[in-house]
């Protein structure tokens, strides 16, 4: 029932593409090679419409009044569902009941263990999210508000682009991808151009006016001014004062142009190429939280860290022994006392360390010990911040220190010095490379928000280190303490 209803919604969006009613669609089964037609009927239209509505009022209300809509009290539906123990979670974290869910016993095995505490600690930070994503849509509806260029470009974005006419895209080999180069409205082709980028005509050079703040590897959304529409989201390969580069995953069509006109349409509109500010996923944070509610014992544990607030235990007897990792600190001429304290701290952790310090105070050369001495001990190393920059930063270092390490991330997003530790540059030809490469690294370094990667989808790690961890909000760095 559910694929079907899929397959009904995609005739609608392929109508709407196509501008021709579509009233049939295929399903297609990989796993067992089944394929099976599906008509589209207009009562099931017009109930997935209503469910869809219905869907879209829930969603509003519970963003405006945090009040989530009534469970359906099906014991039969509820049971085999799989949004089970996040929903159940949630209606005892709004007040709900055994009674209220319709669920009885079930409900109660499934939220025993929360506590008013927890559940305190649920609403805020789910509200908080709110907040913040709320803002985030604010900044997102003046994209569509602004039309003043020099304000935009302030705010990360570049207006008023056209496709280069001489070479508006090439295929990237490497990954496939469409590589669409626009240029500031008015100016020659790139192709016109001296070997280093400057234009021929020195006169019509546009420095000034198309300096921005988008920098090669960000994620953008390309739309188009005359419609106000956005068209796709891409990754700023390269950008200069007067052009900009965007890789996207397909070619590009303009809704409701014709495959005949596509092209000339595409070279005649006036493009706008934003920020993708929103890339946070308010989803992933949520989900990160809930994590912390549910009954594993791993959930248990690092609940009472962060929830109930229980005090880190560090290992007294360790520091007294023969640990080799021990013997290098306190061989390192280099250090000094605090950062020696604070590596040994590091090693001494059962639960987690903080560590504070001023800017420049060796914070980052302290880390590029502590990972040596973890290295010692054997333990397998997530290494992470917040910003690419940041993880970059102390990679540079440990590459300097001939530490072998893998960095998962955009390559385009990542430093050039350390590019070479990413599977883009290296000869993987199969998902079997890729587990071998995971297996042989003892550091894998990534941002918070890129820890979601599927290729860290089962790997665990005995140590997370998170550099500038003040930068991010509690929601996102639970699955960073989840994974170890
Ligand atoms: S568990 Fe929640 S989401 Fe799932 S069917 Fe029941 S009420 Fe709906």
């Amino acid at each position: 029932m559910e694929h079907t209803a899929q397959v009904t919604l995609y005739t609608l969006l392929m109508s709407d593409r196509y501008q021709k009613h579509i009233d049939t669609g295929l399903l297609c089964y990989l796993q067992s090679d089944q394929t099976q037609g599906v008509a589209v009927r207009r009562s099931d239209l017009v109930g997935i419409i209503m469910r869809r509505n219905e869907l879209a009022n829930d969603i509003l209300k519970a963003s405006r009044t945090q009040v989530l809509p009534p469970m359906l009290k099906s014991q039969s539906m509820c049971r085999g569902c799989r949004h089970l123990n996040v929903c159940t979670i949630y209606h005892k974290a709004h007040g709900g009941s055994s009674g209220s869910s319709g669920l009885g016993d079930l409900f109660d095995s499934n939220t025993h263990h929360l506590t008013n505490a927890h559940a305190a600690f649920l609403r805020l930070w789910d509200w908080l999210i709110d907040l913040e994503a709320k803002e985030m849509q604010l900044v997102k509806n003046e994209i569509w508000r602004s039309h003043n260029s020099k304000s935009d470009y302030a705010g990360g974005c570049l207006s008023s682009v056209v496709l280069d006419w001489k070479l508006p895209y090439s295929k990237s080999k490497k990954d496939n991808r469409f590589v669409y180069h626009f240029l500031r409205n008015g100016l020659p082709s790139l192709s016109e151009r001296t070997s280093n980028g400057d234009f021929l005509n020195a006169a019509s050079s546009p420095t000034k006016e198309v300096d921005c703040a988008l920098r090669c590897g960000d994620f953008v959304i390309l739309s188009s001014e005359s419609s106000h529409l956005p068209v796709a989201s891409g990754i700023v390969t390269d950008i200069s004062h007067s052009h900009v580069s965007v890789s996207f995953s397909k070619l590009l069509r303009l809704p409701g142009s014709s495959p005949s006109s596509e092209a000339s349409h595409l070279l005649e509109e006036i493009w706008r190429v934003d920020k993708d500010e929103f890339m946070t996923s308010f989803s992933v944070m949520r989900l990160n939280l809930v994590q912390l509610f549910l009954q594993s014992a791993q959930a248990a544990h690092v609940r009472k860290m962060i929830v109930d607030l229980e005090a880190p235990r560090f290992d007294k007897g360790r520091i007294l022994s023969q640990d080799p990792a021990i013997s290098y600190v306190l061989s390192q001429r280099n250090l000094n006392v605090d950062q020696r304290q604070a590596i040994l701290k590091i090693l001494a952790a059962k639960d987690y360390a903080l560590i504070l310090g001023m800017p420049g105070t060796g914070k980052t050369s302290t880390m590029v010990h502590a990972v040596k001495a973890l290295l010692i001990r054997g333990a397998s190393i997530l290494l992470t911040s917040y910003t690419n920059s940041a993880v970059d930063n102390l990679l540079v270092k440990l590459k300097a220190q001939n530490i072998d390490f893998l960095r998962i991330g955009r390559h385009e997003a990542v430093h050039e010095e350390v590019r070479g530790h990413c599977f883009s540059e290296m000869n993987i030809q199969s998902v079997e490379d890729i587990k071998l490469r995971l297996d042989q690294v003892k550091v894998v370094a990534v941002t918070c928000l890129g820890i979601t990667s599927p290729l860290l989808a089962n790997k665990r790690f005995d140590v997370c280190i998170m550099d500038e961890a003040g930068q991010t909000t509690l929601p996102v760095r639970i699955y960073l303490v989840m994974d170890v």
